[in-house]
């Protein structure tokens, strides 16, 4: 088989010609940079002065207007029976102009990796599980949609269960989900609701634990989370116990990473506040 010029299906793969040159993701609401006709995202070319693929002076710019014929001959030519193919391509590119701070661009690509996704439903539930739960974050985070958030991160939990044998769920990913969808709630003081999802998390953590997916710290940062959200419902003995148990849980001195030195540190600091509040409402 002849292999692709831009190395795809190799793991070395080029830059796709209609690449913008800032974020590398497929150039969303692709844009020329005159005079060089370099291709950018319409919200990336705003801020370039040299053009970053040839150097020259950028002058303006000029909506690039045959793109979506170039894609799709391309997206042809690769794979188009592949519907799981095609979703990893969208995907792919949504994690570029995402990494690069192109929101809008990354939100129109994990839509249409879902849309790929989707169409091959039965076999790609954990993409499509994936690309809702980072699709959720950027919503809310970035574009400031709680509400559609909170639907996606549903969903994307929903879409890991249903249908599967729960031996084979990836808890991996379902943990991760919960631990944002629990961030979210956190957020806008929904602490309940918040908890609920922190224990989800810790749950799927600790499942994953068993089976080898994660390491023992993933499963403290979960109860680290839940122990912060009892602090600010006031349930202090709660809260308390679990700070204890995931300092005993962490190891001492130079094996811990930084996010578990922080967890230490924060934990200890927190039993010194229960400490200090329960005295005093003794005394
Ligand atoms: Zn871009
Ligand atoms: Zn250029």
């Amino acid at each position: 088989m002849a292999s692709c010029p831009l190395g795809y299906g190799s793991g070395k793969e080029k830059d796709h010609p209609m690449a913008c040159a800032a974020c590398h993701g497929l150039a969303f609401e692709p844009t020329y940079a005159l005079v060089c006709k370099c291709v950018y995202c319409s919200a990336c070319v705003g801020d370039v002065r040299d053009c970053y693929s040839c150097g020259r002076d950028v002058e303006g710019s000029e909506p690039v207007l045959e793109f979506q014929e170039k894609i799709d001959v391309f997206l042809n030519a690769h794979g188009p029976k592949e519907k799981r193919e095609r979703g990893m391509f969208w995907l792919e590119h949504a994690v570029k102009h995402e990494r690069k701070g192109n929101f809008m661009a990354a939100d129109a690509r994990y839509i249409q990796a879902l849309e790929a996704f989707k169409e091959d439903e039965s076999n790609s539930k954990e993409e499509i599980s994936i690309c809702m739960s980072k699709q959720a974050e950027i919503r809310w985070q970035r574009l400031s949609d709680v509400e559609s958030g909170r639907e996606m991160f549903k969903e994307a939990v929903g879409q890991l269960i249903s249908g599967t044998n729960p031996e084979n769920v990836n808890f991996t990913t379902m943990a991760v989900t919960y631990m944002k969808w629990g961030a979210l709630e956190h957020s806008i003081a929904n602490l309940k609701a918040a908890a609920e999802l922190f224990k989800c998390a810790t749950e799927a953590r600790e499942n994953a634990f068993v089976k080898g997916m994660c390491d023992g710290e993933d499963v403290v940062a979960s109860r680290f989370a839940l122990a912060n959200v009892r602090v600010d419902l006031g349930e202090n003995k709660a809260a308390e116990e679990l700070f204890r148990e995931l300092l005993e849980t962490l190891p001492r001195g130079d094996q811990l990473s930084a996010r578990g030195k922080a967890m230490r540190q924060i934990a200890e600091e927190r039993l010194g506040d229960i400490d200090t509040k329960t005295n005093r409402a003794q005394t």
